[in-house]
């Protein structure tokens, strides 16, 4: 028996990194997953191949979850993915980061940022509203950059602070019907997002020292706390903001 047998996930930006992981683990615990992407669609597909091969459950969705039609859609064909059965497990994870200072920081780059990293989980979960189980799971991926200050990342710490404020009024908001609102700070881990920074050895070293264990994080670290907060033994956690970050800032 899975920890998550009967649950139905959906995980957004599962086609790589963060997501990727989480979506295979929930699955490995039982849940059918929807794997969400945006462009990736063979990873994609990769990915619920891996999870079937091992005897799981997963379906495909796509859209891009930077505009209120994209996050329509996706709410639409999750709703005939369903097919009349409600979603327990949504985890809100689909981002992008932006390094930057205030003063070279332009409106375009802060608009892209908050679009996907505060607009997509706010609207998401409002037109989820209706099709999530009572008792049901949110789990959003926010960052250890939204615990400290992070001038050189001002608006993605500003972002991911938005997420953290949402958390805690939605766990509020959502504890009459029995949903827990929790969020997930990574530290930095090592996935397509941190981008060139993972070819220089000494900034890889640098992000290795901040973590008390002396090493970057992997998406697996990363899915092992969200598939915790999305299971029974974390029913009477809810907003709250968990770092998994190997001790970042201890
Ligand atoms: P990643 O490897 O770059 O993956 C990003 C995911 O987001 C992909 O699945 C991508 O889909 C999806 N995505 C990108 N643009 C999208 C859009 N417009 N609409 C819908 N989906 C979109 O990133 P990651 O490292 O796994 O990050 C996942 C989460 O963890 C993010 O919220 C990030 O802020 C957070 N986080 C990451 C780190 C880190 O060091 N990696 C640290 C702290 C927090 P496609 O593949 O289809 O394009």
């Amino acid at each position: 028996m899975g920890r998550l047998d009967g649950k139905v996930a959906l995980v957004t930006g599962a086609s790589r990194g963060i997501g990727r992981a989480i979506a295979l683990r929930l699955a490995a615990d039982g849940a059918r997953v929807g794997v969400h992407y945006a462009t990736a669609r063979d990873a994609a597909a990769a990915v619920r191949a891996e999870i079937e091969a091992a005897g799981g459950e997963a379906f495909l969705l796509r859209a891009d979850l930077s505009a209120l039609t994209g996050i329509e859609g996706l709410v639409d064909d999750l709703r005939i993915a369903l097919d009349g059965r409600l979603l327990d497990i949504l985890v809100n994870n689909a981002g992008i980061g932006a390094s930057g200072t205030i003063a070279d920081t332009d409106e375009a780059g802060f608009d892209a940022l908050f679009a996907l990293d505060v607009k997509a989980p706010f609207f998401l979960t409002q037109q989820l509203l209706p099709l999530l189980a009572d008792g049901g799971r949110i789990i959003n991926i926010s960052s250890v950059v939204s615990m400290a200050a992070y001038p050189t990342t001002i608006a993605y710490a500003a972002a991911k602070a938005a997420l953290n404020s949402m958390t805690v009024s939605l766990a509020v908001g959502l504890g009459p019907r029995g949903i827990s609102v929790n969020a997930v700070a990574p530290g930095a881990t090592a996935t397509d997002f941190l981008g060139p920074m993972l070819d220089d050895p000494a900034v890889v070293g640098m992000l290795e020292k901040a973590s008390v264990f002396g090493r970057l994080g992997q998406p697996g670290d990363i899915a092992g706390l969200v598939a915790f907060l999305a299971g029974p033994e974390a029913g009477w956690v809810t907003g709250q903001l968990i770092a998994a970050s190997g001790g970042m800032h201890l």
